[in-house]
């Protein structure tokens, strides 16, 4: 195998369809800036999650842990952090990033002005960036009137611009039951949104049903699907696209120790594969990081260029915005490649 050429993997275009907004460590981080002083130190996080919990669920529980305070994050705070994730992957080499804001941000009041202020604030820099909001409906044991409640603020601001929903359905990993997600996700998808949902990322069990749910054409994940040729033809079948988190998956230690992370083995299946950086500040990656984790895994520049190009066809985005971008992947990739 030829060595990837750091050089070349730098200066590809890429794509980031999962990222969550971690709004805590990106509201330290912006305080941080604005008072001189270092931010949450998240190396040393990484180290004691690393010593003190086994590989699996128990340690990927742990996302979202750190005892940093909310308060202080009004609509200003929100435009800030929201430009600290899209100054972020600008600066790694991004063109299209879809930010899922999980919790109740969708019922805040102009959320998607508020989105779109910290676009435009980044665009001024980073003129081809894109980027898009997706809600999460990560408790669906919620009572059903919240869950309506939260459905329509989504159905309204798909209207505004929301470009998805995304689910995580508990228990995560196991065979857990889909109804009220799918009962969810139905009208979502009529209103125009793109659904995608958590599953393959512990094991095999919750493929199938993600992979059946209404609307649904990407998987959070879903690399198990690799162990299982039935569930690779599925997603083939289902022409679902999955968001591949390989330093997510490292950390959390995900996938049997002692195999290599199967990215080789869905691309070579045909399975269209992203690359994401999921939650960048807690793992501490960033997308051009993702791509060259890749590379040392053995894809090379035209399948990495064949992943950005995955990324824009599975975009939550406009028909306009996805010809905006597939015009700058071809022309940022014509010099990259020769
Ligand atoms: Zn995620």
């Amino acid at each position: 195998m030829t060595p990837p050429d750091p050089g070349q993997v730098a200066a590809l275009p890429k794509a980031d369809l999962h990222v969550h907004q971690e709004a805590a460590p990106r509201l330290d981080r912006v305080l941080a800036r604005r008072e001189e002083r270092p931010p949450y130190d998240w190396a040393a996080w990484r180290r004691r999650l690393v010593a003190e919990l086994p590989p699996g669920q128990l340690r990927l529980g742990s996302l979202g842990s750190a005892p940093i305070l909310m308060e202080l994050d009004d609509d200003e705070m929100f435009v800030a952090r929201t430009v600290d994730i899209l100054t972020e992957h600008a600066s790694a080499g991004g063109c299209y990033v879809e930010v899922r804001c999980g919790g109740d941000s969708v019922l805040r009041d102009g959320f998607m002005e508020l989105f779109r202020t910290a676009e435009h604030q980044v665009q001024t820099v980073h003129p081809h960036l894109r980027a898009e909001a997706l809600a999460v409906f990560a408790d669906l044991t919620a009572p059903a009137d919240y869950l309506a409640r939260k459905a329509d603020a989504c159905v309204r601001a798909a209207a505004e611009g929301l470009a998805g929903v995304d689910f995580i359905v508990t228990p995560y990993g196991s065979d857990a039951d889909w109804s009220v997600a799918y009962r969810l996700a139905e009208p979502l998808a009529e209103a125009g949104l793109g659904i995608t949902a958590h599953a393959g990322e512990l094991t095999t069990a919750d493929l199938p049903a993600a992979a059946r749910m209404p609307g649904l054409t990407r998987i959070g994940h879903g690399v198990h699907a690799a162990y299982d040729p039935s569930l690779t033809q599925l997603l083939l079948d289902r022409e679902v696209t999955l968001e591949v988190a390989l330093s997510c998956n490292e950390l959390f230690g995900v996938l049997p120790a002692t195999q290599e992370h199967p990215l080789l083995t869905l691309l070579t299946a045909g399975v269209p594969v992203t690359l994401a950086t999921d939650d960048p500040v807690q793992i501490g990656t960033t997308i051009d990081a993702e791509y060259a984790a890749a590379a040392q895994l053995g894809v090379d520049n035209d399948q990495l260029l064949q992943i950005t190009r995955n990324a824009i066809r599975a975009a939550f985005t406009t028909a306009e915005r996805r010809t905006e971008l597939i015009d700058h992947v071809e022309q940022v990739a014509r010099p990259s490649l020769h």
